[in-house]
């Protein structure tokens, strides 16, 4: 290792790990400073809405890396620290801890934050948000101990715990101001699937709800809803969103965009700032699918962004970001999604779209006008997305009828629709 300046890392979270291991992957010999103000080495964030809230043995299984990782690839790793100053002109961090570290490059990976309502800010009793490790277990200890909960917001979070908390007995009730469940994520018969699936797994989902009022009372939460009605919530999870930790960002003068939030960063992960770099929910990027800049908030999102970040710092070519793909498990659904859900899509449906059977097992192909495959939600059908994503990343034109036909293997269908642009990309 040379004691030339280090490579700071802002954030130890998915992506600040990721670009950390990338670093040293690509053969960086130098000094790496990961500065994280959770008390925690790195951990996975999806488990928390899953796996973390039923049993308590999986905190100690949601590691990035293993424990001896970071000291073992020569990582310096400071938990416990927020870095709060940055000063890009002179390329300095300040820390909470009063440390000030002069770097050569920075990445900015700060993540975000659950969006929080002022009535009911963080640490109210039987107020739930979920980002982190300590806010998963607190809920854990709620569902463990009462026998209902209130969700506020039918995202993927909202409807995540809805489920797990179904699962384990309790009375949940989710209360939704659209009229429909994931509304900006997913074509709207998949709304209507999922909302019907949520219903027959007990949930009591109020769509089109709006809240008038919310405010703790003597032990519960008192929600007044859109038509007057009263709603008495024992425990209450908030799950309306998250917004881009964009505080430190914004005070070092980097460009974030109007709309989305996010830090603005170009392909290579570079933000407005020399030597600066950002990357995972922080972030805002132009997303070539769209032609929109966007900002993305999933696992894979930031694995792929701090890939390309560490690769730029080094000047090493690497591969453009795979096509966006996101999960989420719920009501017994493994759903995968390719690609981006965008106006004009016409979906095609593989399989049985059905809400109460045991296994529902369906995919549904989004075709634009030209029949390009642009986005692709699976159900239980994990082996269909590997053939459909090829097919979503080269936008090849198709016969939906083909894909769709149940008597055509589907990989057989993705390879005749690859083999006839082939022969008239030739002609
Ligand atoms: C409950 C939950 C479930 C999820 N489930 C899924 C899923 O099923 N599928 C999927 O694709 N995605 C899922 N996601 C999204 C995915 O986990 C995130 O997109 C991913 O964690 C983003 O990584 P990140 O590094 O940008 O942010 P984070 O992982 O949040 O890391 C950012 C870190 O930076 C720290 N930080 C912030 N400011 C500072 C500072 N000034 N100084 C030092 N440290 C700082 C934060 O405290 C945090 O530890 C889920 C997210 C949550 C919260």
């Amino acid at each position: 290792m040379t004691n030339a300046l280090p490579i700071l890392i802002i954030g130890a979270g998915q992506a600040g790990a990721t670009a950390a291991a990338t670093l040293r992957a690509l053969g960086h010999e130098g000094r790496i400073v990961v500065v994280g103000d959770e008390p925690h080495l790195p951990y996975e964030r999806p488990p928390l809405s899953k796996a973390v809230l039923t049993d308590a043995a999986k905190d100690g299984q949601v590691g990035i890396h293993a424990a001896g990782f970071y000291a073992e690839k020569g990582i310096e790793l400071r938990v416990g620290v927020q870095v709060a100053s940055l000063d890009t002109a002179h390329a300095v961090a300040h820390c909470s801890s009063g440390e000030r570290i002069a770097f050569s490059q920075a990445l900015i990976a700060t993540g975000g934050s659950a969006r929080a309502l002022p009535a009911l800010p963080p640490g109210t009793p039987r107020v739930h948000y979920i980002r982190t490790l300590a806010d998963a277990q607190a809920l854990r200890g709620a569902l463990q101990s009462e026998t209902n909960l209130t969700v506020l917001g039918a995202g993927f979070l909202g409807l995540e715990v809805a489920s797990t908390a179904r699962a384990l007995g309790l009375e949940v009730t989710v209360i939704e101001a659209s009229p429909r469940v994931l509304a900006r994520a997913v074509p709207e018969a998949f709304s209507h699937w999922l909302a019907e699936r949520a219903e027959h797994a007990g949930v009591d989902l109020r769509l089109g709800t709006n809240c008038t009022a919310i405010e703790p009372a003597a032990g519960h939460i008192a929600l007044t809803l859109g038509d007057g009605r009263r709603h008495q919530a024992s425990q209450l999870l908030v799950a309306i969103g998250q917004s881009p930790a964009v505080g430190l960002a914004a005070s070092s003068g980097l460009a974030l965009h109007p709309q989305t939030g996010g830090i603005r960063i170009d392909a290579q992960c570079r933000t407005s700032a020399t030597h600066v770099f950002a990357a995972g929910d922080c972030t805002s990027q132009h997303q070539p699918l769209l032609g929109e800049e966007l900002r993305l908030e999933s696992w894979q999102n930031a694995n792929e962004q701090a890939r390309i970040a560490a690769a730029a710092m080094l000047g090493v070519p690497t591969e453009a970001a795979a096509t966006p793909w996101f999960w989420t498990d719920q009501f017994d659904c493994n759903i995968q999604m390719v690609g981006l859900p965008r106006a004009g899509l016409r979906y095609h449906v593989r399989g049985e779209v059905r809400a109460d059977v045991p296994a529902p097992r369906f995919v549904l192909i989004g075709a634009d006008g030209e029949a390009r495959v642009r986005h692709v939600i699976a159900v239980n059908a994990g082996a269909d997305v590997r053939p459909l994503r090829s097919l979503v990343d080269q936008g090849t034109p198709c016969d939906p009828a083909a894909l769709t036909d149940p008597s055509i293997p589907l990989r057989q269908a993705v390879r005749d629709a690859q083999a006839a642009a082939a022969t008239l990309a030739l002609s």
